[in-house]
């Protein structure tokens, strides 16, 4: 899954506005951002196959230390235990429940892949059978799946939170919104990279622009709990 995992982002943030948008955009694909350094530096493995699948052309064949399930467990308790003391100076009382959905948005990145994916997700590291539904051999239930998670985060985030002062708090997060949107239709008719450095640069490159923008327009939406808009 891709723009989808977003989705989880939104919905969190809904239940815990103090937690910075930011970075529940960056836990959501953490494990992915991990898996294209590994596959750069060599750890871990993908190949190109044109057609490997109806929905992108990625044969992740060797993915044990940022996909396995043992993994997500092991960095969404990491990314959770790292955020929970700078939690701690900016909302002491909510610190716990912060830092836990934090985790929540690491771990969820399991289940979503775990839907799309071939069979390439191990339980224990490169040991045991690996898992995957393999919906991405649908091109159209895949992107549906994509815009149902998207979509749905989206809803509740919006109903969750108003429109802040001057453009970018009254239209900034709709016009991101419609972005992401059409992102995850244009995502499979986009040419595919072609070499295994380009995929993780353009992957890296779209997770750090798109946690550095929704961060910041999320600063010009408002929450009950934090009025102003300011966190
Ligand atoms: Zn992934």
């Amino acid at each position: 899954m891709f723009i989808g995992h977003y989705g989880v982002s939104y919905a969190i943030k809904r239940a815990s506005p103090r937690i910075p948008f930011w970075i529940l955009l960056l836990a959501v694909q953490f494990v992915d951002l991990l898996f294209m350094v590994f596959i750069m530096i060599g750890v871990e493995k993908v190949r190109l196959i044109p057609g490997f699948t109806a929905y992108n052309p990625y044969d992740l064949f060797y993915m044990p230390y940022s996909h396995s399930l043992v993994a997500h467990v092991g960095w969404a308790l990491l990314v959770g235990g790292i955020c929970w003391p700078l939690f701690r100076k900016a909302a002491p009382k909510q610190a716990n429940l912060m830092a836990i959905l934090t985790g929540v948005a690491v771990f969820s990145h399991f289940p979503l892949d775990l839907l799309m994916h071939t069979p390439d997700l191990p339980l224990l590291f490169d040991s045991g059978p690996k898992f995957g539904l393999g919906l991405w051999h649908y091109r159209t239930p895949s992107m549906i799946a994509e815009l149902i998670c998207i979509g749905g985060g989206l809803l509740v985030y919006f109903r969750g939170s108003k429109p802040g002062p001057g453009f970018a708090g009254q239209y900034g997060m709709h016009f991101f919104a419609i972005f992401l949107l059409v992102l995850t239709v244009a995502t499979p008719f986009l040419p595919p990279p072609e070499t295994v450095i380009e995929f993780g640069l353009q992957a890296l490159a779209g997770f750090g622009i798109i946690a550095a923008l929704g961060g910041w327009l999320d600063r010009h939406r408002m929450w009950p709990e934090t009025p102003g808009g300011a966190q």
